[in-house]
């Protein structure tokens, strides 16, 4: 590459006022990289954008590194073979474990949604009444297309490598990178590259936050800062205008527990099977200990979410300090009495026939598919069962229609009334609300004069760039995809 050019530039391929497809292009004198290549999720518009590669070529990139195991932020790892890239991909220890999981089940999924759609078996909800909920939902008409094959995430899966958290690792020519902990989910991590400027003069820093967890993880170890601040700072605003209802959720969750046992109530929960289920299974877990629970099962009606557990056990050192102490003193901190592990379709449907209290967790997160849509299916039109819904629900979907007072909807093809209760509990969520997303900024040594916003809607990161001006922070980018931000 010619001299002339910045010392970093920096493409956003992604998540540019839009909170999925997070990508982006690292060009240097010397080397070019890619930090994450996910999934855009949520419309069929959006998913249809998957199969349109970023504009780069591939083939030169030196190395890919990857923050975090959310398909938003991975998804599109298996399409690297196909587009002519051979080198590494890096990332942490928990996520190099996870990471090949995600990808074969990313391909079968693909696979099974073509099947479905072809054998019109495709799963599919929407509200029917009050009016004013069904105008938004979206009729997915065609499956997204095929991104790649097993044998393409095998391949991407053998050239994964692990790096410690916190040690510089030359990746390429003039380039260190290193992973610090974001206390979002396991092995999740922002990325620092150091770059040698060609005059020689200190090296240049740019740091990608990926996903920022809560700053009072009660799950996760705290997050690590950089030693000094970066020149650029390329950071998520998922929650840059939500502020969290300071609530006590274990004591809430015990509440619906208690009274649902009372009114032998199923709970079915939607859950994702990373982060928001091990959540989930530290609160029930809590709840075991102090009798709460009694006895009352709880079954994980997801492999991926069964698997993703094992590894916080299998991580002590990421895991919050008391968490740690009780992992090391050889007990599992998201296991307890009453969970039941549900890893086939078979074990899922034995669940079917329990005719006692219960609480039921699955998959989909937003309600919309996967297993959870089936118990909803079977169990929505009867009083005795409530629906326990724990995070944002993206507008137009059916967990959204439900927390809005959804009081009849089609489920595959079903018509149903809503006669179950909805129950929120407000407050769950893996990513940092904007306090905390100005105090993670802020525990920065020196001030961070760059800052470009990503990975937010456009009013929540319109809104946080207010925030960090009025704390004083000179530049605030909001680039669109397509957009280049440079470091001299
Ligand atoms: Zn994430």
């Amino acid at each position: 590459m010619s001299d002339g050019i910045a010392t970093i530039q920096v493409r956003v391929h992604g998540a540019a006022g839009e909170v999925t497809g997070s990508c982006y292009e690292v060009t240097t004198h010397h080397a070019r990289l890619l930090i994450d290549f996910g999934m855009f999720q949520g419309s069929a518009e959006q998913e249809a954008r998957n199969a349109n590669a970023p504009n780069l070529d591939f083939e030169k990139l030196s190395a890919v590194l990857v923050t975090h195991a959310h398909i938003d932020h991975c998804g599109r790892l298996g399409m690297l073979p196909a587009l002519g890239y051979q080198g590494p991909v890096l990332t942490t220890e928990p996520t190099a474990e996870l990471l090949p999981r995600v990808l074969t089940s990313s391909a079968t999924l693909q696979q099974v949604r073509i099947q479905e759609k072809r054998a019109g078996t495709a799963p599919s909800s929407r509200v029917l009444a009050p009016a004013h909920l069904t105008t938004a939902i979206p009729i997915r008409n065609e499956p997204p297309p095929i991104l790649f094959t097993h044998r393409h995430a095998e391949r991407v899966s053998r050239s994964i490598r692990a790096l410690p958290f916190m040690e510089w690792e030359p990746i390429a020519d003039g380039v260190d990178a290193r992973f610090l902990h974001a206390s979002h989910v396991i092995g999740a991590a922002s990325i620092e590259l150091r770059v040698q400027r060609a005059n020689g003069g200190q090296p240049a820093h740019v740091l990608f936050s990926g996903d920022i967890g809560p700053i009072e993880n009660p799950l996760l170890a705290p997050h690590q800062w950089p030693e000094r601040a970066p020149d650029l700072l390329i950071m998520e605003s998922t929650n840059g205008s939500r502020r969290f209802r300071q609530v006590d959720q274990y004591e809430e969750l015990c509440a619906i527990v208690r009274d649902a046992t009372a009114r032998n109530q199923r709970i079915l929960a939607p859950v994702f099977a990373l982060g928001r289920a091990q959540t989930m299974l530290q609160l029930f877990a809590r709840a075991s200990r102090e009798g709460v629970l009694r006895g009352l099962p709880v079954y994980l009606d997801s492999a991926m979410a069964c698997r993703a557990s094992e590894l916080y056990a299998r991580h002590p050192h990421l895991l919050e300090a008391r968490t740690r102490r009780e992992c090391l003193r050889g007990s599992n901190p998201l296991h307890f009495a009453e969970l039941h592990t549900l890893m086939s379709r078979r074990e899922s449907e034995s669940v079917d026939r329990v005719r006692t209290a219960c609480v039921i967790m699955a998959g989909s997160g937003f309600c919309d598919a996967g297993p959870i849509l089936r118990h909803v299916q079977l169990a929505i039109d009867q009083p005795s069962t409530r629906i326990l819904f724990t995070g944002h629900q993206l507008e137009g979907l059916l967990g959204h229609g439900l927390l809005n007072g959804a009081t009849r909807v089609e489920i595959n093809g079903a018509e149903l009334d809503v006669r179950a209760t909805i129950d929120r509990l407000a407050g769950i969520s893996g990513h940092a609300d904007a306090d905390d997303l100005l105090t993670w900024v802020g525990r920065m040594p020196g001030a961070v004069k760059r800052i470009a916003l990503v990975h937010g809607a456009h009013e929540s990161r319109l809104a946080f760039a207010d925030a960090l001006r009025a704390v004083g922070t000179d530049t605030v980018h909001l680039p669109i995809v397509g957009d280049t931000l440079t470091v001299e």
